[in-house]
């Protein structure tokens, strides 16, 4: 073997290697149990960033550690490609299609992840963009869509004038666009829906069954589905054959509303307010307050600002007037618009009644000193029992709380419900780079969805996409004017497209049957591999991505298309990777090039050190130095195997007796190693612990190596280099290939079963026991490991130390632990 360890030479000779000869090539069906590995699949930006090498280093790791433990592992990769930047690139650069673009972004990055030897099978390659692929992606919204789950309505959506797109709840961050960071406006569209909302119940009811997700991720799903269980309760206007109804958790405090907020947008201001004084400087504040962004209203530190309309609306329960004001946190969107102030109860309205002079009424009082609604600081909304509260005085909190709700429902003034803070879902877009809505308007036969076999519905190829606020599919009369399938007249098609959201939801099932044309997937083979036993990604995917993906598994569950109810079995939420502490980044100007790193010191040395540096889910921070110090570990490896690997192929490979002495050190430090290594991979993924259990091995080895060879055992050696291969190998893949085919073997190092250790082997000679004095530690003492409690004792009680600490006192009893500790009863 070459002297120098050469990885420009080894990684691309393997690489081809594993290509001819199918090595990551797995069959749907096998006698192996199955075990399906997945990271979430990028979108095709332009060249992979550290972030996915990170991701797709951890993976690999799992799939080539599953295979060696004797798992059937699928391990695919695919393309999120539709969506917004490539056609902002086309947009930019003129005579590109965002095709074009994407594909050419595709091909380069599917050979940067060819080069870092990361094992999918290529087979199963997808891409969101293909026909092939969006044909099921229109022919599940027509599921949904025949099943009553996609909708249109009318509705005030975000709008980002500079994107010209709608944008989902979740694409607005702190009021603005996303991607662009420009101001988001409100406007009203007509768009398509799933009603993801008949779903809040399972989706929160089954995160229970993720035991193998991250709680924080678990607790962002529950937040965001946000269930609320109170009563709905009406209260009519004074002076109008008017009511409005609010929404409150605390149906037990209605005796304590002291006044009442209606969101600026409610539909009942303008009555309210039309007769009154008040009604210019609530129209200009109503106008004021519809242009500012939801957060920008609803965020804590925000103003709460509201004003007096001039109206009253009566307690239903007591029949008092209350008074009605507007005020900017109040959003129509949520609940019903309205919401009752009870400031004794509730912080916010304790703020706000404050702030503007509003009376207080104490409803529930704590045991102990009464509440003072004068001198009290904050709002109570602890326990206690109602007061003030008419017949229901004296009834505790919760109780309270159920008779409130019998009361309102017995005399139809409101009802117990449960509320969401889920919205559905929608999907509307009205830009080009997508699957289009496969639904056609007929004069005649109104919304009429394409049928099936007419899928898909193809993107036509020559459109301008200049953003103008409307679809571009709208301005290509080939594709907008059709005949209707129903009755042959000429009809017009949809051309809002869908959010890319759609598209990975449901990716992972069709790497089952990526080239199916007749169905969506081969049940068998969905069957058979789903769920996921582990998805890796980013956190930034916590909420809509795994949300969207849990509402399709369920539909299709329902349906009858797939076994799972849940996608994924085990989550793991990869850190970032920083570097001088903050994330890379262009606009830093601290972004590391994985070409680079590969170009210069391989890709064996780039996964090491990205697997090394930091646990998968802690934030790792680029260090050169460490990239440095995985690259001379990797020439150490070399420099340790290549020049024995004449003398290792001659070494038997079983031993003569029991090695003994420094042989017996040197296997025992081998199997310790299989047996951290195993451990800190397959049930911790505590990769960086593992590798630095193989790098003691590799000093260990070095150590051994020095000794004189009438010392040394050559089986000994074998075993120990072997090993050493074969759990570096899902690691580094290449040098290790290379080395294990330098000591002789013609299989694969990739192919090998997982080692297991030798129990036997791993018992130490001297263990360390612990000497206590009356149960205190005070000392530790090297005992043979095979030692019987009588000799334990003897042992201990000859140590000077021991025999110094017991001086001129009486000892009273002496218990020995076997293997743990001597403790030393004295008076
Ligand atoms: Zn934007
Ligand atoms: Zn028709």
């Amino acid at each position: 073997m070459k002297e120098r360890y050469d990885f420009k030479e080894i990684e691309g000779k393997w690489q081809k290697y594993w290509e001819a000869e199918n090595l990551y090539t797995v069959p749907d069906f096998s006698q192996r149990p199955k075990y399906y590995c997945l990271e979430m699949f990028p979108y095709p930006s332009g060249k992979l960033h550290m972030g996915h090498v990170r991701n797709y280093s951890i993976g690999d790791v799992v799939a080539r550690f599953k295979t060696m433990k004797g798992y059937n592992v699928l391990h695919p990769m695919g393309w999120d490609a539709f969506g917004l930047p490539a056609e902002n690139a086309a947009i930019k650069h003129g005579n590109m299609h965002p095709a074009e673009w994407t594909i050419d972004n595709i091909d380069t990055m599917r050979e940067q992840l060819k080069q870092l030897g990361i094992s999918y099978d290529w087979n199963r390659e997808i891409a969101t963009c293909h026909p092939g692929y969006y044909k099921w992606t229109q022919w599940l919204f027509l599921q949904l869509y025949k099943h009553g789950l996609a909708y249109k309505k009318k509705a005030a959506v975000n709008w980002c004038p500079s994107c010209a797109t709608v944008l989902a709840n979740e694409q607005v961050k702190e009021g603005s666009c996303e991607r662009c960071k420009t101001i988001v406006e409100k406007r009203e569209l007509e768009q398509w829906f799933f009603r993801i909302t008949n779903y809040a119940d399972r989706l929160l009811d089954d995160i229970k069954l993720l035991e193998g997700w991250p709680e924080k991720v678990k607790i962002m799903q529950e937040n965001w589905i946000g269930r609320s269980e109170g009563a709905e309760i009406h209260f009519p206007i004074e002076g109008l054959e008017e009511s409005f109804t609010v929404f409150t958790t605390r149906p037990d405090t209605v005796y304590g509303v002291t006044y009442m907020v209606l969101a600026p947008e409610h539909p009942l201001v303008e009555k309210i307010i039309d007769d009154k004084p008040q009604a210019a400087e609530i129209r200009e504040f109503v106008n004021n307050v519809r242009n500012l962004s939801e957060i920008a209203r609803t965020a804590t530190d925000a103003e709460k600002i509201g004003l007096f309309t001039g109206g009253y609306c009566i307690n239903p329960m007591n029949g008092e007037k209350v008074p009605i004001l507007v005020a900017n946190y109040v959003l129509l969107e949520y609940g019903t618009g309205a919401v009752m102030g009870v400031p004794a109860h509730d912080q916010r309205d304790f703020e706000f009644a404050r702030k503007y002079n509003l009376p207080i009424r104490i409803v529930i009082q704590p045991d102990g000193p009464d509440l003072d609604p004068d001198t009290m600081a904050e709002a109570y909304s602890g326990d206690g029992k109602m007061v003030n509260s008419g017949p229901f005085n004296g009834t505790p909190k919760e109780e309270g709380i159920k008779a409130v709700i019998n009361y309102l429902e017995e005399k139809k003034l409101g009802r117990g419900v449960v509320n969401f803070r889920l919205r559905d879902w929608l999907i509307s877009r009205q830009r080009y780079w997508g699957a289009p809505i496969p639904m056609i308007y007929c004069p005649q036969c109104g919304v009429v969805p394409v049928p099936e076999q007419d899928l898909p519905v193809l993107l036509p190829g020559n459109v301008e996409f200049k953003p103008t606020g409307r679809s571009p599919l709208a301005d290509s009369p080939d594709f907008v004017n059709t005949t209707c399938p129903e009755c042959g007249k000429p009809a017009r098609r949809e051309t809002d497209t869908m959010d890319t959201f759609m598209c990975s939801s449901f990716y992972y099932y069709r790497y089952t049957s990526p080239r199916d044309e007749n169905a969506v997937w081969d049940r068998e083979k969905v069957n058979g591999w789903l769920p996921v036993d582990q998805y890796i990604g980013g956190v930034e995917h916590a909420i809509l991505h795994l949300l969207y993906s849990r509402f399709f598994t369920k539909f299709l569950y329902d349906v009858g298309l797939i076994k799972n109810i849940e996608p994924f079995t085990n989550l793991l939420t990869q850190g970032m990777v920083l570097k001088d502490g903050a994330k890379m980044s262009k606009s830093k100007g601290n972004v590391v090039s994985p070409e680079e790193i590969v170009a210069t010191y391989g890709a064996d040395t780039a996964r090491l050190f990205i697997l090394f540096a930091a646990p998968p889910e802690r934030d790792l921070e680029w260090s050169d130095q460490g990239v440095e110090g995985c690259y001379r570990f990797l020439h150490r490896v070399w420099r340790l195997v290549a020049p024995m690997s004449e003398e290792l192929l001659k070494a038997p490979s079983g031993f003569d007796g029991k090695p003994a002495g420094v042989n017996r050190e040197m296997r025992r430090l081998t199997h310790a190693t299989i047996k951290k290594v195993t451990e800190d991979t397959g049930n911790r993924f505590n990769f960086n612990t593992a590798v630095s259990a193989i790098m003691e091995l590799v000093n260990g080895l070095y150590q051994y190596k020095e000794l004189p060879e009438t010392d040394r055992d050559p089986a000994v050696m074998r075993e120990a280099v072997e090993h050493l291969l074969i759990l570096l190998a899902p690691f580094a893949p290449h040098i290790t290939e290379e080395l294990w085919a330098g000591i002789g073997h013609r299989d694969s190092i990739h192919r090998q079963p997982w080692p297991e250790y030798d129990p036997e082997a791993i018992i130490e000679d001297e263990i360390t026991i612990v000497v206590q004095l009356n149960g205190k530690v005070r000392e530790r003492v090297l005992v043979p490991a095979d030692i019987t409690p009588d000799k334990m004792k003897e042992l201990v009680l000859a140590q000077p130390r021991v025999q110094n600490m017991i001086e001129g006192k009486q000892v009273v009893k002496v218990i020995p632990v076997p293997g743990k500790l001597v403790n030393i009863v004295v008076k």
